[in-house]
């Protein structure tokens, strides 16, 4: 099966072909980092332009790296939501255009079960499994006990680590996108300055990061105020090692208790180099094996929505012409 994914939720322009779900054919991404940077963040309206202008051009070019051609696609699978809705649309009208010219099955999918299906280009899935989703808008410890089911057991109560690691590099002055600039910084520096771990109630899954982000926020303040200076080293390697610790602990403890047969790491944050050390780390003293994905599969690509797409073909799932961008879609 070959299946051709498009994902354009945020601010990457992604088409790619995907065979059997697990072996990428052709992965096309075109990034408009330079575009938002002056702004500090993603303007939505610049997002949907870009994606228009490069919508066609990333397609053509994913047909050339593969050697296949129209014949050769089973479906196309999209990213119909959560996102920009604005930016969504754009994806999800090419989809349904090339469905409709090139008469192929229609598959809408959920861009976070896309961040988790990156790991099956990697190696095969062990059920059940735990997946730890780490990224701009998200955090989660999903549960799988088979193909395209997803069960949420717990979540971030306000920021998502990727956002966190955003706003405290803003603090900090560092360009946008501001976590992978943190996580070198972090590695220059010492974990010196005392911060907050959110656990929240003994048995819970969820997350928070918000008051990490304030405590950051005040330290670098009080600090201004005895009229001392901060290292930015220091601040980054504090702020990481609050993050990791929490992420790293609830992780293992819900593997445990789930007695689950793999984790997986998803998300943009899933490239963070603090955190996979920490996570093989940790993993290594269970018996419970950790796939942690490449880093160019961690951030926003369209062979991870073909894979999860494919499952969803698979299954005989298919969207309507009435297929419409969803900015705040559920993972089930
Ligand atoms: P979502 O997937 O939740 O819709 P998104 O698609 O915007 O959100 P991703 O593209 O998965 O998010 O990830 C982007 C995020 O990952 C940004 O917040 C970015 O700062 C963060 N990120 C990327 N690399 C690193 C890194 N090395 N360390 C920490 N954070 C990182
Ligand atoms: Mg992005
Ligand atoms: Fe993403």
């Amino acid at each position: 099966t070959y299946i051709l994914g498009i994902e354009t939720s945020c601010d990457e322009t992604a088409v790619a072909i995907v065979k059997n779900g697990t072996e990428i054919i052709s992965n096309i991404v075109a990034s408009q980092i330079e575009s938002h940077k002056r702004f500090g963040g993603v303007v939505p309206e610049i997002a949907s332009r870009h994606h228009v202008e490069q919508m066609t051009i990333v397609l053509e070019e994913a047909f050339q790296e593969s050697n296949l051609n129209w014949k050769d696609i089973d479906a196309i699978a999209v990213t119909e939501g959560p996102g920009l809705v604005g930016a969504l649309l754009i994806g999800v009208n090419a989809a349904k255009a090339l469905a409709f010219a090139k008469q192929k099955p229609l598959i809408g999918v959920h861009h976070i079960a896309g961040h988790i299906y990156a790991n099956r280009l990697e190696k095969e899935f062990q059920f059940p499994l735990l997946a730890l989703i780490v990224s701009g808008g998200h955090t989660e410890l999903v549960l799988m006990k088979e193909h395209g089911r997803y069960e949420l057991i717990g979540e971030t109560r306000d920021d998502a680590a990727g956002e966190a690691y955003d706003k405290v590099a803003r603090m900090l002055e560092l360009p946008y996108p501001g976590g992978p600039h943190i996580d070198r910084l972090a590695s220059e520096g010492e974990a010196s300055i005392d911060l907050p771990r959110a656990w929240l109630e003994d048995d819970s899954y969820d997350f928070s990061f918000s008051g990490l982000k304030s405590a950051v926020i005040n330290t670098i303040h009080n600090a201004k105020q005895r009229g001392e200076s901060l290292k930015k080293e220091d601040i980054a390697a504090s702020f990481q090692a609050s993050v990791i610790d929490v992420l790293t602990t609830k992780t293992v403890k819900a593997a445990k208790n789930y007695h689950v047969k793999q984790v997986i790491v998803a998300g943009g944050v899933a490239a963070n180099k603090g955190l996979r050390t920490a996570l093989t780390e940790k993993f290594a003293e269970t018996d419970i094996p950790l796939l942690v994905p490449p880093l160019r599969l961690c951030t926003d690509n369209a062979a991870m929505i073909a894979a999860a797409g494919t499952i969803s073909y698979e299954q005989g799932k298919r969207s309507g012409m009435d297929l419409n961008a969803n900015p705040s879609l559920l993972l089930k």
